[in-house]
């Protein structure tokens, strides 16, 4: 029923009587202001504190956010939406995106792209020479060949492997810092930020959150998570660190710590196993194989997520000694290392306590 309805029908209002119209006058305006509390209790839930969290799948994966007590669905849109234009940018199954376009002009010229493409770029291209070349944001070709993840997923013939690793060579990247353009020298090599990128996205939404002065919050990006602030309780976070011989959700142990991000690279997250062995989607730029370092998974507990994204993959390529190498450059960086012998190596500043016996910690 409506208002309408009782005031333009003037032959049905007739047929009313004055009782009824009453009963109706007085239904109709419980009505509107029933309608209007509630419009009001919806406005007012959506503006204030709604304790929950939000997930979507971006990236290739599941990007959740908890912003706690203090979760506004303004922030939780204003994150998504930078989430969403972060992968449009820089995703190479996106044809118009920068990379793809980077990709496509190989050899030919050079391309301008977004500030936001650049500076992830640029980041790569940073690790890539602090790694020695163990982080090689040039490994398109590999990924495309090897196909993991995918089910094209192939084991390559070792002729394949040797063709196109001439392509893989960083060195070959050109940036023009005063045009943000980006040059790739050798037709058919190919960017690929599938190591970084995530890590970039996350930092990015903790920028909103930090801007929006909320106080506690939690951002998981498929393995890439920031913890923001202090808990209530002021206990310290904690977090399940996966576990690299079981699915994905099976953790190894619990990580407690201060606000932080904590990156994880291993080898359960894309792989295929082809006679007994195992295929995964870390490669060693060097051989063009999955890297082969004794190491089952590499944490990096640390700052900046962009930064322990791209070192947790270098320092899964590079292995122990010379990925201790790398860590020590970064102030307050920390790691968990597991090997193929289910030892467990922590650095000297991480609280973690294993709760998958089959798994010892190392001295
Ligand atoms: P990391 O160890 O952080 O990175 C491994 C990945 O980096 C590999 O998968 C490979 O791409 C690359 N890599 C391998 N070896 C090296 C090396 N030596 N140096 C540098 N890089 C290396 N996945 C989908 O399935 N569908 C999508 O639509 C999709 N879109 C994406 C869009 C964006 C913008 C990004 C960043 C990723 C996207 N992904 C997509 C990829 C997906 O989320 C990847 O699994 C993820 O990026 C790999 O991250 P990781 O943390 O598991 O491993
Ligand atoms: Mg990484």
């Amino acid at each position: 029923m409506n208002s309408d309805r009782l005031t333009i029908n003037n032959e049905k209002r007739i047929e009313i009587s004055n009782h009824e119209l009453l009963i109706r006058k007085s239904f109709l305006s419980f009505t509107r202001t029933a309608s209007l509390y509630i419009l009001i209790i919806f406005i007012l839930l959506s503006c204030s504190k709604t304790d929950s969290s939000r997930a979507e799948l971006a990236l290739g994966t599941v990007c959740s956010v908890t912003l706690f007590e203090e979760g506004k669905t303004s922030v939780y849109e204003e994150i998504f939406t930078r989430i969403n234009t972060i992968e449009i940018l820089m995703s190479v199954n996106i044809p118009s995106s920068d990379i793809s376009r980077i990709n496509a002009a190989a050899g030919i010229e050079s391309v301008q792209v977004h500030e936001d493409t650049f500076k992830v770029i640029e980041r790569a291209v940073f690790f890539a020479e602090f790694s020695g070349g163990a982080f090689d944001p040039t490994v398109g070709p590999l990924v495309s060949l090897w196909g993991i993840g995918t089910r094209d997923h192939q084991l390559p013939a070792q002729d394949e492997i040797e063709k196109i690793l001439p392509l893989v060579n960083w060195r070959n990247i050109e940036l023009d810092t005063e045009t943000h353009s980006v040059f790739l020298k050798l037709p058919g090599m190919a960017r690929d930020l599938g190591a970084i990128a995530k890590g970039y996205a996350a930092d990015e939404a903790a920028y909103i959150i930090r801007k929006a002065e909320i106080e506690r919050a939690k951002i998981d990006f498929g393995g890439d998570i920031i913890l923001i602030g202090i808990k209530e309780d002021k206990s310290l976070w904690r977090v399940g660190i996966q576990n690299p011989g079981l699915s994905k959700g099976n953790i190894l142990g619990i990580l407690q710590m201060q606000e932080k991000t904590v990156v994880t690279s291993g080898v359960y997250e894309r792989y295929f196993i082809k006679d007994e062995k195992r295929y995964h989607h870390i490669f060693d730029p060097f051989t063009g194989y999955p890297a082969e370092s004794g190491l089952l998974s590499v944490t990096v507990i640390s700052d900046i997520s962009m930064d322990a994204d791209a070192l947790s993959t270098a320092i899964f390529v590079l292995g122990y000694e010379k990925g201790m190498d790398l860590l020590t450059v970064f102030p307050g960086a920390e790691a968990i290392f597991v090997f193929e012998d289910k030892s467990v190596r922590v650095t000297a500043g991480v609280d973690f306590k294993l709760t998958d016996e089959s798994y010892w910690i190392a001295e």
